[in-house]
Order: C-alpha cells, then structure tokens, then sequence
C-alpha cells in the first residue's frame, strides 16, 4: 500500500513536470493559444506528427496540421483556420479560436454543440430575378441553383423533415430578407446555395462557409472583426454543419475540394439557427459547368447536400463525449 502511494506521487510529479514544461495557455501578438499536445490530451486524443505534418487523432478521424499554416485537414477535408498555428521552441501551438470553433466542435460534439431541435430546414437558392448569379455558357446560378433547392428539399421531406424555400420561383430575395425570412419561418437549419465564377477559369471546385467567429478574420482576408452577429451564437454548430456538407460532397461527387471556410455573408450574420453556404461548383470552367448542367450531377449534389445535412443531424444526438 505504502508503495504504491509513493508510486502514485511519483508519477503524479512527473506528469506535472512534462505537461509545465511547456505552458497550456500562451499569448502571442495579443491573442491567445492553447498547446497542442495538452489539447489532444483533452480531447481524447493521440498526438504525433509524421514527416511535417502534425496530428490528433481518435478513432477513425484526425485533425492535421502544420508549423505556422492556417491550412487546415480533418480526416481528409480541408478547414482553412482562422489563424497559423504557432511553433514555440520544440511546442506547438493552436489559436484559441480554432481549438474552440474546430477542434472541439469535432472531438468534443456532444460538450460543445447545442443539441437544437431539427425538423425544419431552411433551403436557400441564391440569387433570382434580375440578379442571375454567376453565369457560364450554357447555364446561370440563379437557374441551378434553384432546381438543387427543389430536390434537396424533396428529399429531405421524404427523410421526415419539413423543409422550406427562401424562394419558389424566379424572383429576387434581397440579402437581407433571406435571414429575416428563414427566422420568421422559425427553421432548425439554413443552407444557402450558391455556384462560384473565376476570372481564372481553370478554378473548380467545391467550398461550403460557416460564419467567421468573433475576433477572427475571414478566410483569404486579413482583416479581423470583433462584432458579433446573432448567427456566432452557433459557432460551434455552424462549424460541423458546414464540415459534414463539405464531407459528404466531397464523398459524392469526387469535386475538388476547396474546404471549410469563413466568411461573414450577409446570408448568415443574422440567423437565430445554425446555417451554412455552399458553393457548389464554378461555371467559369467548362468542364465542371458541363457536369453543373447535367440533371444527374444536379441530383448527385442534392442527395450529398441532404446526406451531410441527416449526419449533422445524428452526430449532435449521438455523439459520446
Ligand atoms: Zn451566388
């Protein structure tokens, strides 16, 4: 018994040596970051790195990341982050931010996501009206992106969920009323969607957005804005919807993928649910225009949409920790 004591305080102290050897919490440049060992420690999580990538990693999926890159992975996704991780002497460190609106949202679902109701969803197709969207050689957003809305929201009523459009027709939404209209109709859920232009027209790809946490910047921004919108109330939420559309449509489609990014879109500042925008392909290249045109990549798209949407759905209910 005895022995055993002095057992317990010995390795009672030498946890404490390894983990105060590096600090948990530093500042850096005015903004605070958490060590990233000691995050995978509290998530449950392994941590190690192979050639320069580093990971904490559970189970199936792993969170990737490099010394001093914003460029995110998680389980094969890219998540552009809000900032670089940070080296330390031989320590690495994660912005508080990211821990927060990211990893713990993936590792720790069920202590950081509301588990909100979820019977009524909000489909948003862009544009309309006078206002076409982007527009290719043989197709134009407004028009896409509305016959995608009607099958996302024909399967998801057939999954058992009610579902709702922000428009019917070709008529304009202006921005503002999309999140006053989505509010209004008391939705569980948003998902706008939307296709991408370049003037680079080899661009293709798939992006989805979340709305970018207070005292972040955007991504591909530097600007950082400390306002908070009503839409961060769902950081958390917003993050993982955004993640398991993106996953999905990855899955389905095979799409390039451009990633989880964050962006302050009048779409999602005011919403009083979790939401997200999709970006579902760019007709500014002809080749993913051709695929954007065709009913069945149409419906491709559709069913990810719909599966990535149920998936949110079961990991707020049935995640572990
Ligand atoms: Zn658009």
């Amino acid at each position: 018994m005895k022995y055993l004591t002095v057992w317990k305080i010995l390795f009672l102290m030498l946890t404490l040596l390894t983990v105060s050897g590096a600090k948990h919490t530093v500042i850096l440049k005015g903004k605070v970051y958490r060590h990233a060992g000691a995050t995978a420690r509290e998530l449950g999580c392994g941590y190690y790195f192979s050639g320069k990538n580093f990971y904490l990693a559970r189970g199936k999926e792993n969170f990737s990341f490099r010394a001093e890159r914003a460029d995110f992975r998680i389980s094969n996704v890219s998540v552009a982050g809000s900032f670089p991780s940070r080296k330390v002497g031989n320590h690495l460190y994660l912005s508080a931010v990211d821990v927060d609106t990211i990893l713990r949202p993936f590792f720790a679902t069920r202590q950081s996501l509301r588990r909100h109701t979820l019977r009524r969803i909000i489909i948003d197709p862009g544009h309309g009206g006078f206002d076409r969207g982007a527009a290719g050689k043989r197709i134009v957003e407004k028009t896409v992106v509305l016959k995608i809305a009607r099958r996302v929201a024909e399967i998801l009523k057939r999954c058992g969920y009610a579902c709702f459009l922000t428009r019917r027709s070709d008529y304009l939404v202006p921005l503002n009323q999309r999140c006053i209209i989505a509010n209004r109709n008391k939705g569980d859920l948003f998902v706008s969607l939307h296709c991408n232009a370049s003037k680079d027209k080899r661009a293709t790809g798939i992006e989805t957005y979340c709305l970018t946490p207070a005292g972040a910047s955007s991504t591909n921004q530097k600007k950082i804005l400390y306002t908070t919108f009503k839409g961060n109330a769902m950081n958390s939420n917003n993050f993982l919807l955004a993640y398991e559309i993106q996953r999905a449509l990855l899955q389905r489609t095979k799409g390039h993928d451009r990633g989880v990014r964050h962006s302050r879109f009048a779409v999602l500042r005011n919403l009083n649910m979790p939401g997200v925008l999709v970006e579902m392909g760019f007709v500014s290249n002809d080749a993913e225009e051709r695929k954007l045109a065709t009913p069945l990549y149409q419906e491709q798209i559709a069913r990810a949409i719909a599966v990535g949407i149920i998936n949110y759905h079961r990991k707020i209910y049935n995640s572990k920790r």
